[in-house]
């Protein structure tokens, strides 16, 4: 009853992860970052856009 459920879970499994700069957070491979996974840094464009938000707000 759950097959098709578990197929779909091993294939996503097999997608390489990365973890955000950013937030920290696990994101998967997408198709739109084929090209440029190894320079894939963060998980969202927002993300990119906050790399220089760190703690030291003054
Ligand atoms: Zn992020």
């Amino acid at each position: 009853m759950n097959l098709r459920i578990l197929q779909m879970n091993r294939k996503k499994a097999d997608l390489p992860i990365k973890i955000c700069k950013v937030c920290g957070l696990a994101f998967r491979w997408r198709r739109k970052w084929r090209k440029d996974w190894e320079e894939v840094k963060y998980c969202s464009a927002r993300c990119r856009r906050n790399k220089n938000l760190k703690a030291d707000s003054s």
